[in-house]
């Protein structure tokens, strides 16, 4: 994409960010914070979610929020917890990135471990959907909301061997189309979905633990196009899946 954003983009809106703490999610975080937001780092592992912190206010951006929360096990009332404080806080939420996600086990269906397939389809498909349901009145106090998903090649298509990924993805899938028809004409949230594609992260060394990272493009690669999503310029987006995949050869 060859999108390119403006410094201040993100001058006065706070976005909060799933899976804040490693990979892709970790390099959005500091990306939207040095274009100006207000960024609230959500992760299941503190230590990381403060090591992002640290790099943020070392660089002088605007001071991030950290909300440790495990979303495989994070109950209902814990997410009314969260959205009352960042109602509080920052009175409205301007973009929210669910990225945060478990790649489970790569093997054939019969033999999937049916624990797992359950945490894998909770934290992958059920949590954002919780999360958004909690979130959306702060999301209406904002004037210009995005909301986006992430979403894989193996989301879109299900492929053989890929479990409860590729099955939670799809359902993730289904939930951003619904809500980008029902809020598209009865508030200001656009809904629009990623798929990165290839992406040199932890996730994607465990899935393809033969490959050489060098090969695959990195998370700051992605930017251009995260930034366009949770900025001003892609107000009118809606429904839409940005596929990224086609920048990987
Ligand atoms: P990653 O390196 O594994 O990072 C995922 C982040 O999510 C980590 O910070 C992780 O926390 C957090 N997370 C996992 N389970 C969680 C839970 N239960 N509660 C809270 N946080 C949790 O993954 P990534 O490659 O950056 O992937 C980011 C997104 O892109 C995912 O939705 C993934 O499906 C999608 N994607 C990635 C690729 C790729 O090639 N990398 C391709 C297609 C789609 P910890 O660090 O504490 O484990």
């Amino acid at each position: 994409m060859n999108y390119v954003p403006a410094p201040d983009l993100l001058s006065g809106r706070t976005i909060l960010v799933t899976g804040a703490g490693d990979g892709i999610g970790r390099t959005a975080a500091l990306e939207f914070s040095r274009h100006g937001a207000t960024v609230v780092l959500l992760g299941r592992t503190t230590s990381k979610l403060e090591s992002v912190y640290d790099e943020i206010a070392d660089a002088g951006y605007s001071l991030p929020g950290i909300a440790p929360m495990d979303l495989a096990t994070a109950t209902v009332d814990e997410m009314v917890e969260l959205a009352n404080v960042i109602a509080s806080t920052y009175s409205q939420l301007d973009g929210l990135l669910h990225n945060a996600a478990l790649l489970g086990q790569l093997i054939p269906f019969e033999a999937y471990d049916m624990n797992e397939w359950m945490r894998v389809q909770h934290v992958n498909a059920n949590a954002p959907a919780l999360l958004t349901r909690n979130l959306l009145p702060v999301m209406k106090q904002s004037p210009d909301a995005s909301l986006a998903f992430t979403t894989s090649s193996v989301g879109t298509r299900p492929r053989a061997y890929w479990g409860a990924y590729a099955v939670s993805k799809h359902s993730l899938e289904g939930l951003a189309m619904l809500l980008a028809d029902e809020l598209e004409n009865t508030s200001n949230i656009r809904t629009n979905i990623i798929n990165p594609g290839a992406t040199r992260t932890p996730m994607r060394a465990s899935a393809y633990p033969n490959e050489d990272p060098a090969t695959v493009k990195t998370p700051e690669e992605l930017m251009p196009l995260y930034l366009y999503l949770m900025g001003p310029d892609s107000k009118g987006e809606n429904g839409q899946l940005f596929d990224t995949s086609w920048l990987d050869n």
